[in-house]
């Protein structure tokens, strides 16, 4: 009997004296906070690029990095795999999805058709303040062409945020979001060769005077095309992708 109560009693000793003494035990509530705000973190990692395709989460590393248990650790991996950022794959653990190629120009066309219809919406429904918007970060994109690369891509996000927002829908808007975060990894390789962010400029442009103009098929024609990989995109987009995974035996 005692010797059943010591390993308890000893191990909730050292529970107590190796835990930090900021993190109390977490209410059900805070837990799944904490997973949250992890998957969050993890999200942006994945889609910034930092964690690569195919890359293995090992738990142990992200649990000491975070400073966290696994257990939220492991929730976070749950809902990453609900948005298909992350795959599950059994006893080896949680790895960054790896999208193949078919899925991937799949993934493209309708992100192509999606980001036409936002656009036909907001030449319809976007507001004074709205469209004003759309011209004013146009302007901050055109600013930062020649600077650094992660500012242009931040501001080209800002754009197509604020497109989404102009076409005033719920779930269109909601799912473009989505599938634009999914392909982003991909899409980044695209946004970055120097003549296609160039050309970036040129093609926003069209899309505001299409809303502007309150043409929704010239809006839906002009976005469809912007995000649509075609012919020298798509190889650049191919070769960025053997690259990316050669990179993470
Ligand atoms: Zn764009």
């Amino acid at each position: 009997m005692r010797k059943k109560i010591e390993p308890g009693a000893s191990e909730k000793a050292s529970v107590v004296a190796v835990k930090p003494p900021k993190a109390p035990k977490a209410p059900r509530e805070k837990a799944s906070t904490l997973a949250e705000e992890v998957q969050e973190t993890l999200a942006d990692l994945i889609v910034s690029g930092a964690l690569k395709p195919g890359a293995r989460l090992d738990e142990a590393a992200l649990a000491a990095r975070f400073q966290i248990s696994r257990t939220p650790l492991r929730e976070a991996f749950k809902g990453l795999a609900g948005s298909g950022l992350v795959e599950m794959r059994g006893q080896r653990g949680a790895f960054v999805a790896v999208i193949s190629l078919p899925v991937l120009i799949e993934m493209f066309q309708i992100m192509s058709v999606m980001e036409g219809l936002c656009a036909k919406h907001a030449a319809r429904r976007a507001t004074a303040v709205q469209r004003a918007q759309l011209r004013e970060i146009h302007d901050r994109l055109t600013e930062v062409l020649s600077s650094d690369h992660e500012q242009f891509y931040e501001v080209n996000r800002e754009f197509h945020d604020a497109l989404y927002a102009a076409s005033n829908t719920t779930y269109l808007a909601e799912q473009t979001r989505a599938l634009r975060r999914r392909v982003s990894i991909y899409r980044r390789h695209v946004t970055f060769q120097p003549g296609r962010m160039a050309a970036t400029i040129g093609e926003h442009l069209a899309i505001i005077d299409a809303i502007e103009r309150f043409d929704a098929e010239a809006a839906f024609a002009t976005a469809a095309d912007h995000v649509n990989l075609l012919q020298d995109d798509m190889v650049d987009l191919i070769a960025a992708i053997s690259a990316n995974h050669s990179d993470n035996t």
